[in-house]
């Protein structure tokens, strides 16, 4: 996925400043330090590129088959939503031996105080229940795709 110019402001980028990580009811989440516009960049996410997927912890972002970022605070503490007001965007890496950067984007108004969600969009082998509150929530955090083919267990 490549950021689409005009789609997002990168002027606007300030990567720490403006979100806090907090706890919740989750345990901890990341929090809008001032109101934030749909389509503005919140941040980087920083982290280490890890090629193991049996050792990527949960909260890893896919790169590809093969790699995974393992995030840094803030953006490690991302909670899942199953209606998100935020998403992870990697941009169109300029040399072949470098890994996208890995964004992530408003795709809704976010109040001043308001958490910060994505969407993790797990496979159907990854599921779990989801106790997002949404009122869309899917039941399991899973792809909206997937969410099918979730056997519920005992
Ligand atoms: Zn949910």
């Amino acid at each position: 996925m490549s950021i689409e110019e005009g789609a997002v402001r990168v002027e606007h980028l300030t990567w720490t400043h403006d979100v806090e990580v907090r706890d919740c009811s989750l345990g901890k989440g990341v929090f809008a330090l001032r109101e934030i516009e749909m389509g503005e960049i919140i941040g980087i996410v920083r982290g280490q590129i890890v090629d193991d997927e049996n050792e990527s912890p949960d909260y890893c972002i896919e790169m590809d088959e093969i790699y995974s970022l393992n995030p840094l605070p803030p953006f490690r503490f991302l909670n899942h939503c199953c209606s998100p007001n935020a998403e992870f965007i990697g941009d169109e890496p300029d040399q072949a031996d470098r890994f996208p950067e890995v964004y992530v984007v408003a795709i809704k108004g976010i109040q001043d105080n308001e958490e910060i969600c994505v969407d993790y969009a797990w496979p159907v082998e990854d599921a779990i229940r989801c106790e997002c509150g949404s009122p869309e929530c899917r039941g399991w955090i899973v792809a909206n795709e997937e969410v099918h083919k979730v056997v519920p267990g005992d």
